[in-house]
């Protein structure tokens, strides 16, 4: 694999190459009795530890190996975050298959493309998943066989589903002697295809290779922060980007892993936190509010929740405000996407910061953050030249590294480099000490009179008012700047605010030529599969919106 060249005093060290087995053996050997809890799609709550994980992991290996699933093999799930997901994680990628992770909440169309693309043979399931596989079953000729994650007692009698196994018996009819085997660490290890909202999804194809290195950096102090005193509840799914590499980095660090199953309200969200001494999360800032307002309703402090990470889209200033002040929680505000495992930044103060007044460390926490060692980052203009790092200029972010796509699954879906670097579509500044800020999607920045307006920004300013739950900004023709900033904002339940309050509310917060031409109201904000606002749809809908300024 290897282009470059070979000194000719070459290290001595030993060639054992980084496979994904290698996280479960570890967690088994050394922290075997850390424990897995999940809330089950069954409604009760399981438990056991590393060491049994990784012996039902060696009889589902057992079991795909007796079906005759070969290295590189395909084989699919459509998992809520449970342990028998974390099974089929190490057993799928430990012997040498790789893991298609589907994400459910895809259009089942889009569902039965990426399984057609990507040829599965087996595709495992949570019983609440049953609807999509019946209706994707005939369209999918290359599975040879559909797992239910279940015990015999929740099968159904006629599923209609062609040969319909079931989880349990195949772990029972199993035994756990099974060696992990030995094969070159580029090898592929899971598939996660983007959310594709325009044109067909494209497959990132990681690596154990790049999976172990990610994994290492993620969990390092500045990065995730992991360790063997934490009980982690992944929020993030484990069908969208290995639920942020946290399936990995927990076993290699030996923290407790608790996984909350299908329901992501705070209500739920909150007792397992409770119940299982919670200290870390991660997750999309969509679920924070759900949890958040619930804490707040019920008048709630946390016991040992101390940490989160946020990511996937921005986190707002004023969430980040209510976790650190009322409730304690620190936030490291995280950036990355699917074609990069998925981390590339997060973001903690460094030593010079530590005397800041607490505004200004919260300025600082809010940017997404410094790489992660192994990442590296520049913005360009449109030409292609590199923008210095002062803060203030903004331009297109590139990043390059050994867990960032080199090309897309199979090479469809156009070409991911460019020169070397994997253009991110995210537009953001560098600061001198190199903490990254996106101030938009590239397509969804506001391009008026030539100039770009971020709409992040906007957003954030927007809901650090009492009375507004969400917003978001979109971009709406004008006959004199091209497009002006129309503000869709959600309030919060039983708030009041005007339209004419809320632009007030933006003054000497922003420049001036960026305060919105106009607020509408709605009662929600559609969002994606992976829980993010789809401006897209929003521009849509708003197509025909008047502004009172054109
Ligand atoms: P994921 O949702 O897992 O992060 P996706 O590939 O679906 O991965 O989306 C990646 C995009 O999400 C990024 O290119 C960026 O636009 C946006 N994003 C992710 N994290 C942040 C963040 N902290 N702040 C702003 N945007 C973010």
């Amino acid at each position: 694999m290897s282009a470059y060249p070979k000194s000719p005093v070459m290290g001595q060290m030993m060639q054992k190459p980084m496979l994904i087995s290698s996280l479960i053996e570890h967690a088994d050997r050394y922290f075997g009795q850390s424990e897995i809890v999940s809330r089950r799609v069954e409604g009760d709550i399981h438990r056991y530890n590393y060491t049994e994980c990784h012996r039902r992991s060696k009889k589902l290996a057992n079991a795909l190996s007796n079906f005759g699933v070969n290295i590189g093999d395909r084989i699919a799930t459509l998992a809520w975050n449970g342990y028998r997901h974390l099974e089929a994680y190490y057993a799928v990628s430990g012997s040498g298959a790789v893991l298609h992770t589907i994400n459910p909440r895809l259009h089942p169309e889009q569902i039965t493309y990426i399984v057609n693309h990507a040829e599965d043979q087996y595709l495992m399931f949570d019983i609440t998943f049953l609807p999509i596989v019946k209706a994707i079953a005939p369209h999918c000729p290359t599975v040879k066989g559909f797992i239910m994650m279940c015990g015999r007692e929740h099968m159904p009698e006629d599923s209609g589903v062609p040969n319909l196994l079931c989880y349990e018996e195949l772990i029972d009819a199993n035994t756990d002697d099974f060696v992990w085997p030995l094969f070159d660490e580029n090898s592929a290890s899971s598939l996660c295809y983007t959310s594709g909202t325009t044109g067909h999804p494209k497959g990132a194809l990681y690596s154990h290779r790049s999976t172990i290195l990610h994994s290492y950096a993620s969990a390092m102090p500045d990065g995730l922060n992991v360790s063997a005193r934490d009980s982690i509840v992944p929020v993030v799914p484990m069908f969208h980007v290995n639920a942020w590499g946290l399936p990995y980095s927990a076993p290699l660090t030996g923290a407790k892993l608790v996984f909350p199953g299908p329901h992501l309200d705070g209500k739920s969200l909150y007792e397992l936190f409770e119940q299982e001494k919670v200290t870390f999360s991660a997750g999309v800032p969509t679920v924070w509010l759900g949890l958040l307002n619930y804490v707040e309703q019920n008048k709630l402090t946390f016991s040992t929740f101390r940490r989160t990470v946020i990511g996937g889209s921005a986190c707002p200033p004023a969430m980040m405000h209510t976790f650190r002040h009322t409730y304690h929680v620190e936030v490291v505000h995280a950036w990355g996407m699917t074609e990069m495992s998925p981390l590339g930044t997060a973001c903690s103060l460094l030593t010079k910061h530590m005397a800041l007044s607490e505004p200004e460390k919260e300025a600082v926490l809010t940017k997404q953050g410094h790489v992660l060692y192994g990442v590296d980052m520049k913005i360009v203009g449109d030409d292609g030249k590199e923008l210095p790092w002062d803060g203030k200029t903004y331009g297109n972010l590139l990043v390059k590294g050994p867990w960032i796509i080199n090309s897309y699954f199979k090479n469809e879906g156009g070409e991911a480099l460019e020169d070397g670097w994997f253009p991110t579509g995210d537009v953001a500044t560098i600061d001198a000490d190199g903490f990254m800020q996106i101030t938009d999607r590239s397509k969804d920045v506001i391009k008026s009179g030539g100039e770009w307006i971020g709409t992040i920004d906007l957003e954030n300013v927007a809901v650090s008012h009492p009375a507004v739950m969400q917003a978001a900004c979109i971009g709406i023709f004008h006959p004199k700047w091209d497009e002006r900033p129309l503000l869709l904002v959600v309030k919060k339940a039983g708030a009041e605010v005007t339209k004419e309050e809320l632009l007030q509310f933006f003054e000497g917060k922003v420049a001036k030529w960026w305060l919105p031409d106009d607020v509408a109201f709605i009662d929600a904000l559609p969002l994606g599969a992976t829980g993010k606002i789809l401006k897209n749809k929003l521009r849509e809908q708003f197509k025909e919106h008047k502004l009172p300024t054109a």
